[in-house]
């Protein structure tokens, strides 16, 4: 890889670990190595760490207490204790509501419950990948122990609006706990929990700056969760083992920064977005955006490449030093076409030439400007070789 070109769009996948929250892990990492229960005046450097890393999680994400947060290994993690944990404190109702589109650590948590006896309904998108509000709030009843929906989409980056969502799950049926996913929403859009009636929500450090293997859960105060790992009294009971410290000071760092950052995300990082979105779909005649244009994070596109394969036109774009994806991180490297455009009713023509780029504070206008030269002369090739030419000059006159 050295010396090689790298452009690196695909950060929904995973960030570049900011210097900054590097820096602050640092230490942890080599002389302050305590284990923060211990009693011993070595041990105190490591315990406030976790203190002040919890007060920043706190500020981000507006949670009225830090005894509120508590932090586990990542995203998965995540929803998994929090929809198992509430799960096992309320036998009784066996329906549950999501929606069609989640992260597979949401999806596949719902597979199982189902083999388990439980209803689980999965509402669905409309063709821009916008959530069918209306009949999710139809589907609460009195059986509803659980509604869960991601905050923004990881593929299409759409974003669904969970506050006003929580607000009517709770008039219908204030007992019905919601989870929401808001990994790919922390640090690009503005995270307040204290004002919505949400329970409980996830993120992740390695969607935003800290690094993989940390994430956090929001509990809001009076919320009863089971712990998923049982054990020691770590984070008061709720995720036992020996806190990650240098991890933990990490992700409250990238918290830190990410509130700091905000508003770059929301006009630079957007800027570049519109600008390699407009610049693709100016440039290439078969290329079609997947989603609305409104109602997304700032840093996401998903464009089909319509009659060519994904597979192959994110290989020509590793041959010139380009990351992009062609679903989730989880689903890129099998054929499988992705659920969420299969949700959104994604022609076939598009369905399986569609890539996902995702930008972060890191991208350059330089980065942009490459990308938008040399996707026209990849796809140009790609189009010559594509067994659907009747099609692609059809194609090309309609947009002529
Ligand atoms: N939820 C969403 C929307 C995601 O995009 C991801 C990761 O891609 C996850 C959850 C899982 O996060 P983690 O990789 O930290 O387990």
């Amino acid at each position: 890889m050295e010396n090689k070109k790298l452009i690196y769009l695909d950060n929904n996948a995973t960030t570049k670990v900011d210097e900054k929250v590097l820096d602050v892990m640092l230490p942890y990492l080599q002389s302050e190595y305590a284990n923060p229960s211990s009693m011993y005046d070595f041990a105190v450097n490591s315990a406030n760490a976790i203190k002040t890393a919890r007060k920043q999680v706190q500020e981000f994400l507006g949670a009225d207490s830090d005894k509120e947060i508590i932090f586990t290994s990542c995203g998965s993690e995540s929803a998994n204790t929090a929809i198992k944990g509430a799960l096992a404190n309320n036998k009784t109702k066996k329906h549950i509501i999501t929606t069609a589109v989640e992260h597979p650590c949401v999806m596949n948590v719902y597979k199982y419950y189902e083999k388990q006896g439980y209803k689980v309904d999965y509402i669905g998108v409309n063709s821009n990948g916008e959530l069918n509000v209306e009949e999710l709030l139809e589907k609460v009843n009195k059986d509803t122990a659980l509604v869960s929906v991601m905050w923004a989409n990881n593929e299409t980056g759409v974003v669904f609006p969970v506050k006003e969502i929580a607000d009517e799950i709770k008039k219908k049926n204030p007992s019905v706990i919601v989870y929401v996913d808001a990994v790919q929403a922390a640090g690009k859009v503005k995270i307040d929990v204290k004002n919505t009636k949400i329970d409980m929500l996830g993120v992740s450090g390695h969607k935003f700056h800290a690094p993989k293997g940390v994430g956090v859960l929001y509990v809001r105060t009076g919320t009863v969760l089971s712990p998923l790992i049982i054990g020691g009294h770590q984070e008061r009971g709720k995720r036992a083992g020996t806190e990650n410290v240098p991890y933990i000071a990490g992700i409250g760092k990238a918290c830190e920064l990410a509130n700091e950052n905000l508003d770059y995300e929301l006009s630079e990082v957007k800027r570049l977005r519109d600008k390699l979105e407009a610049g693709i779909l100016k440039n290439v005649f078969n290329a079609r955006l997947n989603t609305s244009v409104s109602n997304r994070v700032p840093n996401t596109t998903n464009i089909g490449f319509q009659y060519i394969e994904g597979e192959l036109i994110l290989l020509h774009l590793a041959d010139a030093g380009i990351c992009a994806s062609s679903g989730s991180a989880c689903t890129s490297g099998s054929l499988e076409p992705s659920h969420v455009l299969r949700a959104m009713g994604v022609p076939f023509t598009s369905l399986h030439g569609s890539i996902r780029f995702s930008l972060s504070r890191f991208t350059t206008e330089d980065d942009v400007d490459y990308v938008i030269k040399t996707i026209p002369e990849i796809i140009d090739k790609l189009n010559k070789i594509s067994p659907y030419q009747d099609e692609l000059e059809a194609l090309r006159n309609l947009k002529k």
